[in-house]
């Protein structure tokens, strides 16, 4: 008889940070819907995140709870961390998800902007697995999974605050997976090609203004230019990625960068 891979999913404890929007969410959602307890955590009007914990929690079944740590703020990425093992008993995922862009050519590039994101691209990655780490270890088993992006392995210019913190994201990655491999975790990152979420749709308008070309030819000659498929990736396809590396079958993958970016980095 065939076997469910992610059976073993249920009842898993996971944090997914800046899973108020876009990818985290949708990860949020394909965790909670395999029976894993999800803490969701981002920026967003109050009303609105309630709402989207408590639609899930009532469409899925399983227990969602939110925590607003920013992730600027060391100390709350480590409380993140430390609520769900009080809420739920243990840690099972992380996924450091949470990331914000800035396009702007170097010169002019605001140092103000640089430094946040390299603090909530790369470094909230660093406090939240630091933190993790020894539950996971305690437990004999985990998984960290870091939203990166094909940004991790090739550059774009006007972008340089972005690459360089997801560049070190993959760095960061595959040091980590060296250092839990005998413990039963593994660390692994997701580089994904352009997906339509607000990070995306806030870049058009930029990208327009910075490059001196209308929205409609940034999506077609710059976004999509780099994607054989001329596709944006969808949340099914990275959900499916991220059940993987979570799932048993996923033991043996670690320290790896996974493209999931219609063919861009292949050229
Ligand atoms: P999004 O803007 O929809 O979501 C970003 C999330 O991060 C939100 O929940 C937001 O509240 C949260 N966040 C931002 N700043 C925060 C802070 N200081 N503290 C706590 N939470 C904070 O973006 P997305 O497209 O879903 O991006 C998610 C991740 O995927 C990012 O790391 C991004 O770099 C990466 N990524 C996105 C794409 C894409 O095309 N959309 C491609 C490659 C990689």
């Amino acid at each position: 008889m065939p076997t469910d891979p992610f059976a073993s999913l249920k009842g898993q404890v996971a944090v997914v940070t800046g899973s108020t929007s876009g990818i985290g969410l949708a990860m949020a959602r394909a965790l909670s819907e395999r029976g894993v307890k999800v803490v969701l955590n981002g920026l967003g009007d109050a009303a609105a995140i309630e709402k989207a914990r408590a639609g899930l929690e009532a469409e899925t079944g399983a227990l969602v709870r939110y925590h607003g740590a920013n992730m600027l703020k060391p100390d709350e990425i480590a409380d993140l961390v430390e609520y769900a093992k009080r809420e739920f008993g243990r840690l099972d995922i992380l996924v450091n998800n949470a990331g914000v862009q800035h396009v702007e050519a170097v010169e002019n590039f605001p140092t103000e902007k640089w430094d946040q994101i390299i603090a909530i691209n790369l470094t909230s990655a660093f406090h939240a697995t630091k933190a993790a780490v020894p539950h996971m270890k305690a437990q004999g088993r985990g998984r960290i999974v870091n939203i990166a992006s094909a940004h991790a392995l090739v550059a774009s210019p006007f972008k340089s605050a972005y690459v360089a913190a997801k560049h070190g994201l993959l760095g960061f990655t595959k040091t980590v997976a060296l250092e839990v491999a005998t413990f039963g975790i593994t660390c692994n990152a997701v580089c994904p090609g352009y997906v339509m979420t607000p990070i995306v749709q806030n870049q058009i308008a930029d990208q327009a203004r910075t490059r001196g070309i209308t929205e409609e030819e940034v999506v077609k000659n710059v976004m999509l230019a780099a994607q054989p498929t001329k596709q944006f990736v969808t949340f099914d396809q990275l959900n499916g990625m991220l059940l993987y590396l979570v799932s048993d079958a996923g033991a043996s993958a670690n320290g790896a960068a996974y493209q999931v970016d219609g063919g861009w980095t292949a050229q």
